[in-house]
């Protein structure tokens, strides 16, 4: 795996987002979502694989109605030290605009993350805060993929915009504005 992307698209003298390092693997997969208001607002949905995340952006963010589908465009390998990642990313820069850790946890992969990956059918099991139970990936074209929350306790939880707080800090992200400005 490579961050080199991640790390040419940024001045890390200018943004405080982790440098891209690739690391080990953990024992339990990581995934976080971050909520990030840049040019657009969106969610930002990042699964642990080899030593990074891979990462999606969700502009309508996850939705726990399996009706939904959640449209959720691949983007550039983040490093794994980034589901720690709250803050303002200056303008100008890359992503410029605030980020909310909305949620973190481990995930189960159902299947095998590579070969699913390159099918482009991708099933797991969320133990977030926020996020839980069964998802997939569907890639349809291209880096568009959809999210989809699969049938089970956990579809149907409610609607997540009202979930508006960090995990992190318990900030909203007024809250997230002020105190990085
Ligand atoms: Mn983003």
């Amino acid at each position: 795996m490579s961050l080199e992307k991640y790390n040419e698209k940024r001045n890390f003298n200018k943004t405080k987002e982790p440098k891209g390092i690739v690391e080990s693997k953990s024992k339990r997969l990581k995934f976080c979502v971050q909520h990030h208001i840049a040019t657009r607002d969106h969610y930002d949905f990042r699964l642990e694989y080899k030593g990074v995340l891979k990462s999606w952006a969700v502009p309508k963010g996850p939705s726990y109605n399996p009706k939904d589908k959640r449209l959720a465009v691949l983007v550039e390998d983040h490093p794994l030290n980034y589901r720690n990642f709250e803050g303002i990313i200056p303008k100008g820069e890359y992503g410029g605009g605030t980020v909310m850790l909305w949620d973190r946890g481990y995930y189960e992969i159902l299947g095998n993350f590579k070969e699913d990956f390159k099918k482009g059918a991708i099933k797991f099991k969320l133990h977030g805060k926020k996020l839980k139970g069964l998802w997939t990936l569907v890639n349809f074209k291209e880096d568009n993929w959809l999210l989809i929350k699969e049938y089970d306790d956990y579809a149907n939880l409610g609607d997540i915009k009202k979930l508006n707080k960090s995990v992190k800090s318990n900030l909203t992200m007024k809250e997230i504005e002020k105190k990085y400005k």
